[in-house]
C-alpha cells in the first residue's frame, strides 16, 4: 500500500510545479503587510480540493473589517478513514509575506520559476511547500482509491504572518468542533534542510515597545533639558542582567536559555546640537516556558525606574507582542513518536526534537490542549528574495504525512 503511495507521489512532480505556479500568482498578503487578505487564493484552493474529490470543503471565515471583502477565509477537508474517530490534520497558511526589494530578486516574485528541482517565487516555502505536500497526499489517495485507517484533515489557514488572529487563533477558539481529542496536528511550516528536526516546544515571546519622555534642549545647554537618548542607552545596558535572573535552562532549546536584546530603535532628534526629549526603542525577549513574562516586565520596570529617577524622565512601555509559551507536546505524544518513525523510513534519519525561540501556530493548537507538532524540509529561505523550495523535498514530506495515516 505504502509502496503504491510512494510511487504515485513520485509522478507528481508536474501536478506540484503547476499547483505552486497557480498559487504563487495570487499573492495573499494581510492588510498589516499592505495586502487584501486571502479570499482569491482561498477561492482558487476551494475549488483546487473540490475538485481533487474531498467530498466537503469547509469555509471558515473571521470577520475583518480591514479587507474589502470583510472576512479572512480559511478552509478545512477531511477525507474520511476506517476510524471516523481520529484525524491526522496538516496544517498550513495561505498568507504569504511582501516580497521586498525587488532589485534583490532575479525575476518576479509572482511568476514561478522552475530551475531542475527547485522553484522559485514568493511563497513557495513559506507556506506552499506544506500546502502542495499536503494536497498532493489527498490527490494521491483520491487516484489510488485508498481508504486510510484514519481521518485526513487538511486545514489551510489565513493570517499566519501577522498574528493569526484571523487564522489559526481564529478556527481553534471558534470552531472547536472540527478536532477531536485523539487528534493528530503536523504543522508544515518549519524545519531542517535534511530533515533532521522536529519542533515540539517554543519560548515566550515578550517585544515591548519603550518610550521615554525627557525634556528637549540645546546640546550646549544640557543642564535646561532631560536628554533621553542618555536615559534610554542606561535602560538598554541593564537589560543583559535579564540573563542572570531568568537563568533557567533546557537543552531541548536553542540556544538552551531565555534571550533578551534591544533591537530596534527609532529617529529621534534630527540635528546633532540638540539633545532629544523623546526616545524609542524596543526589545526582543525569548522566555524560557514557566517563565511569566509579568514577572520579565516587573524586572524591566525596575530598572526602568531607577532610570527616571536618575535622568529626570518618564518611561511607558507598550506590548508589541506578548505571547506566554504553551505546553509543550510531550515527546512521547502519539504525534511525536509516529511521526519520528515515519521521517526515519522516508529520509534514513533520526531527527531530534527541539524547542525554538519564535512562534508558531502550533501554540494556539497546544494552548487548546492538543498535541501538535512542526515539522517540513525546508532551506530556510523564507521572507527572503528568490525564495525557493526542492520538488523532492515536497515529495518526501507528502511520503511522510501519507504513511501517518496508516498503522
Ligand atoms: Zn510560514
Amino acid at each position: 500500500m505504502l509502496a503504491a503511495i510512494d510511487r504515485h507521489l513520485e509522478s507528481s512532480a508536474q501536478a506540484i510545479i503547476d499547483l505552486q505556479r497557480a498559487l504563487v500568482a495570487i499573492p495573499a498578503l494581510g492588510p498589516l503587510n499592505g495586502g487584501s487578505g486571502e479570499k482569491e487564493k482561498t477561492e482558487f484552493l476551494k475549488d483546487y480540493l473540490k475538485k481533487l474529490g474531498f467530498p466537503q470543503v469547509r469555509e471558515l471565515r473571521a470577520p475583518d473589517p480591514a479587507v474589502p471583502c470583510g472576512y479572512r477565509p480559511s478552509l478545512a477537508a477531511v477525507i474520511p478513514g476506517k476510524n471516523a474517530a481520529k484525524t491526522f490534520w496538516v496544517i498550513s497558511h495561505t498568507d504569504i509575506v511582501p516580497p521586498g526589494d525587488l532589485a534583490l530578486w532575479s525575476g518576479d516574485p509572482y511568476t514561478l520559476r522552475v530551475d531542475g528541482d527547485i522553484l522559485i517565487g514568493r511563497g513557495v516555502e513559506d507556506n506552499h511547500q506544506g500546502i502542495v505536500s499536503s494536497l498532493m497526499v489527498a490527490r494521491t489517495l483520491f487516484d489510488l482509491r485508498i481508504t486510510p485507517d484514519m481521518n485526513y484533515g487538511v486545514l489551510l489557514v489565513a493570517d499566519e504572518e501577522t498574528g493569526s488572529k484571523y487564522g489559526l487563533d481564529y478556527v481553534v477558539k471558534n470552531h472547536p468542533e472540527l478536532f477531536g481529542p485523539d487528534d493528530l496536528f503536523l504543522v508544515p511550516d518549519f524545519g531542517e534542510p535534511k530533515s533532521e528536526m522536529i519542533e515540539i516546544a517554543e519560548k515566550s515571546m515578550l517585544w515591548l515597545k519603550i518610550v521615554v519622555e525627557g525634556r528637549q534642549c540645546h546640546a550646549s545647554t544640557p543642564e535646561a533639558g532631560n536628554n533621553t537618548l542618555l536615559a534610554a542607552a542606561s535602560l538598554i545596558v541593564q537589560i543583559p542582567k535579564l540573563h542572570s535572573m531568568f537563568d533557567r535552562r533546557d537543552p531541548l532549546f536553542s540556544p538552551p536559555y531565555s534571550t533578551f536584546q534591544a533591537t530596534k530603535k527609532d529617529a529621534n532628534v534630527e540635528n546633532i546640537n540638540t539633545i532629544p526629549g523623546r526616545d524609542v526603542f524596543y526589545l526582543d525577549c525569548r522566555v524560557m516556558p514557566g517563565y511569566d513574562l509579568d514577572e520579565v516586565l516587573a524586572a524591566i520596570k525596575r530598572f526602568g525606574a531607577e532610570v527616571e529617577a536618575q535622568c529626570g524622565v518618564r518611561i511607558a512601555y507598550e506590548f508589541v507582542q506578548r505571547e506566554q509559551a504553551a505546553p509543550p507536546t510531550p515527546a512521547d505524544s502519539a504525534i511525536v513518536t509516529r511521526l519520528m518513525e515515519r521521517i526515519r523510513r522516508v529520509f534514513g534519519n533520526a531527527p531530534k526534537l527541539q524547542g525554538i525561540g519564535g512562534g508558531t501556530v502550533a501554540a494556539y493548537l497546544r494552548r487548546a490542549g492538543h498535541q501538535a507538532a512542526v515539522w517540513a524540509t525546508l532551506m530556510h529561505n523564507a521572507h527572503q528574495p528568490d525564495e525557493r523550495t526542492s520538488i523532492a523535498c515536497t515529495i518526501k514530506d507528502a511520503k511522510v504525512m501519507a504513511a501517518m495515516l496508516f498503522d
